[in-house]
């Protein structure tokens, strides 16, 4: 197995990184202490392709590979998790099932203005009363005479609700469980569909989450993604392609808890030795640097399971598993070798933290991640 990257993937990395450091990693601070990131930063992240990196050009993407697409990821979470969010969310959760499962129509019409970033979209799964068990949500979407849905109910925690364009809603059209619901793709212009931005988070403070209302929203047959029922396994679809787009960021996050360390270490000195003349400070830098490729090799191996239209599922909850829990422990022990620097926010290792610590909760959390890994590993269901 060659880990190499191409050339062209390693160029892709210096593209974006060179873009990253002058437009994002500069401005992160401020948009993290202003509580939102500045908006323009969506059309600029459009216009160098970061919102199609593998979606077909026909549709207005890049095309490119997969492992290209984690690379691109990785650099996004590296400056910063906020934007990365944006661009996993839109493209990764939404763009990519649009293609996979979405008619000809709905790609002309939402998926190249995606691959874009003209249109930016939002993924509704989670409820207030359904995380975890988003399979027995409540929204329910009702049809009238085989003409329109009618769609009732309220989403939670939604990335990207407050500036959307589209949001793809799973709802309730039959049978209680997941094999009821449906999924719909509804423009936020919609009369009926409201948002309330949620603050006072924790991390990802420069990222718009939500709430979503949905009241007596109309939408006609055409906005259904897949068929009647399928809306379930759609949402699980996109959410363990999701998981190796999470897993790719919290790459990011430690690569940069790895190179604020060194630096930092380098050249801050106590009993007149830089820091990284101790031991017990080149300890937890070698532990970051051994999780660091742990979990890049596990996003890449999930990564190239997809290019080669293997399944991938298992991999992709064990990369996002480990790669999340190891992100929060680089940026906790970056916090301890920056000693009180690293509390205060003149460094990014406290925002590594304070970013990284949603990356075990969302796209199903670590304990969601090891049942399903203990179902595949033991053919026992968890969930049943
Ligand atoms: C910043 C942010 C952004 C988000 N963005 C989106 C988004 O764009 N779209 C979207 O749909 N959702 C989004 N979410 C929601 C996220 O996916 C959920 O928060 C997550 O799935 C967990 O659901 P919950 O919060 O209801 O926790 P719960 O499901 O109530 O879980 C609480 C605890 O119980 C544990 N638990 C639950 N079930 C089991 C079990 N069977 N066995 C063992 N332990 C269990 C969990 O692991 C967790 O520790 C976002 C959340 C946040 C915080």
């Amino acid at each position: 197995m060659d880990l190499t990257l191409t050339d062209e993937q390693q160029k892709f990395r210096e593209y974006a990184r060179e873009f990253l450091d002058g437009e994002v990693v500069a401005h992160r601070m401020e948009w993290d202490r202003a509580e939102s990131v500045d908006t323009a930063i969506i059309a600029k992240l459009g216009d160098m392709g970061f919102f199609g990196l593998t979606i077909p050009e026909e549709y207005g993407g890049l095309g490119g590979d997969y492992i290209s697409y984690c690379v691109g990821m990785e650099e996004l979470g590296r400056a910063d998790s906020n934007v990365r969010g944006i661009v996993s969310v839109s493209m990764g959760l939404v763009g990519k099932v649009i293609l996979s499962h979405g008619t000809e129509e709905q790609k002309r019409h939402w998926l190249t203005k995606i691959a874009t970033g003209e249109a930016l979209a939002c993924f509704g799964l989670t409820e207030p009363d359904t995380g975890s068990d988003a399979g027995n949500l409540k929204t329910r979407a009702v049809r009238e005479g085989g003409g329109d849905y009618v769609l009732n109910g309220q989403k939670m925690f939604i990335t990207n609700a407050t500036w959307a364009d589209v949001c793809l809603v799973f709802a309730r059209t039959g049978e209680p469980g997941p094999k009821g619901v449906s999924a719909f793709l509804v423009p936020t212009d919609m009369p009926g569909f409201e948002t309330r931005e949620i603050k006072g988070k924790l991390g990802l403070r420069g990222q718009a989450t939500g709430e979503v209302y949905l009241t007596d929203v109309r939408v006609p047959a055409s906005a259904r993604l897949g068929e009647e029922g399928q809306g379930f396994s759609i949402a699980m679809h996109s959410l363990d392609k999701g998981r190796v787009s999470v897993g790719a960021g919290c790459v990011g996050i430690i690569q940069g808890c790895l190179d604020s360390v060194v630096d930092y270490s380098t050249q801050r000195r106590q009993f007149d030795r830089p820091l990284a003349s101790f031991q017990l400070i080149q300890d937890m830098i070698a532990d970051i640097s051994v999780e660091l490729d742990a979990a890049r090799m596990l996003v890449y191996r999930a990564a190239d399971l997809i290019e080669r239209g293997e399944p991938f599922g298992v991999a992709a909850s064990k990369a996002k598993y480990f790669a999340s829990e190891a992100a929060v422990r680089a940026a906790n022990s970056a916090i301890q070798i920056f000693g009180g620097y690293g509390y205060i926010d003149e460094y990014p290792v406290q925002k590594y933290l304070r970013d990284a610590r949603v990356m075990t909760l969302y796209e199903g959390t670590s304990q969601i991640q090891k049942l399903l890994i203990g179902r595949a590993e033991t053919g026992v269901n968890a969930f049943l």
